[in-house]
């Protein structure tokens, strides 16, 4: 019953972190490559106009080397038409051949100036010239470099400065807004994450309460009929007194009603101890105890009862050690397993045995009983609990004495399990916390 709960549990973690991520990152990624190609496409565009706009004032400027005057018209014209150009220089090569004088320039202070770096170099050797970014203060350009003429006439080389301040300007811009809507997307999600874990916590609390419900339909009719049965044996027997019966007949009823009422004690106050356990209100009080005085009449009673029934009884006392635990509980407990192991046996033996490792004492009460299938296995410390076979269905009990023996012994710091093959039989471990020495 117990591990659904935390199933849901995670599955719900489990879907919030998906939608957190895959939503909020599929936002983020998509806005990303969508930028970052339009930059890639842009530069390139760029780059290709550049390299029009760079062709054809190269073969005008070619023709234009003698009139410098001319070129520089040409050069103050074309710059003012197009924004992205901030800077034209056409070069005359310089005689020697070892660098490029300006001639004309969008700026009029770098006539004379003589370039010999390298990318100038470069694109005199190169038909297609050379094309580089730069950086300046914050700002990249494409800088491009074309030879005009050739060695035969004059030559020399135009510069182009392509301005990207408006395409980056634009990335920017775009980059924060995707931000801004991966943030809004993100606080979305948030809400409809904080709506969806509201909905499956009341979710979880509804089946809870189904499970609840359902354990206590279980308990009313479970109580009902295990309650409803001995008083209808008492009422016949009492009424079988009225009868003026013989007097080994009466003995025989008396004892009857006597054992009936006995169970239904038993019943009751099993019902109890289930209560004040669920409410943390069964007093416990663990002390250092002799584990010799509670078993050993313990193992004289359950000896009978199993010798009555045709069994062996076994008991290995070996050296019995003082443990820390409550002695009416442990009792308590034992006695429901002894009794459990004659109940559920039909014939062989049963044996109980004491064993100490370090600071556990571990009394395990074996029988060669029915069995329990590994099925069953998984319920049997389940309240209510009982297998259910041909051989168990006239066995009465109220399937409480199990759990109410497991929570009493984690109670006082100790443990009780099971191992069991159906057929074969059973073997039930109490341990507990051996008192310090
Ligand atoms: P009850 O015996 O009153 O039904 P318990 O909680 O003590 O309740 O036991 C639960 C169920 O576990 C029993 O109904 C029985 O089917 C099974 N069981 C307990 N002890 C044994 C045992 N020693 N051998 C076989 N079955 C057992």
């Amino acid at each position: 019953m117990k591990p659904l709960p935390v199933i849901r549990k995670y599955s719900v973690i489990a879907y919030a972190v998906v939608l957190i991520f895959v939503v909020t990152g599929a936002v983020f990624w998509n806005s990303f490559s969508i930028l970052r190609r339009f930059e890639d496409t842009t530069d390139t565009l760029l780059l290709s106009k550049a390299g029009v706009a760079e062709e054809v004032f190269g073969i005008l400027s070619a023709e234009f080397l003698d009139a410098p005057d001319v070129l520089q018209e040409k050069v103050s014209e074309l710059a003012a038409r197009e924004p992205d150009i901030s800077a034209i220089v056409v070069y005359e090569r310089e005689e020697d051949g070892d660098g490029f004088r300006a001639v004309a320039s969008t700026d009029r202070e770098d006539i004379g100036t003589i370039r010999t770096e390298l990318p100038y170099l470069l694109a005199w050797n190169e038909d297609a010239g050379s094309a580089f970014l730069g950086n300046e203060g914050g700002t990249r350009y494409w800088n491009i470099v074309k030879r005009i003429g050739n060695d035969d006439t004059r030559g020399g080389l135009v510069f182009f400065r392509f301005s990207l301040a408006e395409n980056d300007a634009f990335v920017r811009d775009a980059i924060v807004r995707s931000y801004a809507v991966t943030a809004v997307t993100l606080v979305f999600v948030l809400i409809l994450l904080v709506h969806h874990l509201r909905f499956s916590r009341y979710a979880v609390r509804a089946l809870d309460l189904e499970d609840v419900n359902r354990m206590k339909d279980d308990f009313i009719s479970m109580a009902s009929h295990e309650l409803r049965s001995p008083m209808t044996i008492i009422r016949g027997y009492a009424d079988l007194l009225g009868e003026e019966p013989t007097e080994e007949e009466r003995k025989e009823y008396v004892g009857k009603i006597a054992t009936t009422t006995e169970r239904m004690t038993e019943l009751v106050s099993d019902l109890l101890d289930v209560s004040r356990l669920e409410q943390g209100r069964l007093p416990i009080d663990p002390t250092d105890m002799s584990l010799r005085e509670t078993l050993v009449p313990l193992a004289e009673d359950y000896g009978k009862a199993a010798k009555e029934k045709g069994l062996d009884f076994v008991f290995e006392e070996g050296d019995l050690p003082t443990v820390h635990a409550d002695p009416a509980r442990v009792r308590q407990i034992l006695v429901n397993l002894l009794s459990n192991a004659v109940k559920y046996t039909a014939e062989g033996s049963v044996t109980v045995s004491v064993a100490t490792e370090r600071d556990r004492v571990t009394i395990t009460v074996a029988d060669t009983g029915f069995g329990i299938s590994s099925e069953d296995m998984g319920k049997l410390f389940t309240k209510f609990y009982r297998v259910k076979t041909d051989r168990t269905a006239e066995i009465q009990g109220t399937g409480l004495g199990l759990w109410i023996a497991r929570e009493i012994a984690r109670k006082m710091g100790g443990e009780l399990g099971a191992e069991s093959i159906e057929g074969v039989g059973s073997h039930f471990r109490l341990s507990l916390k051996k008192a310090d020495s």
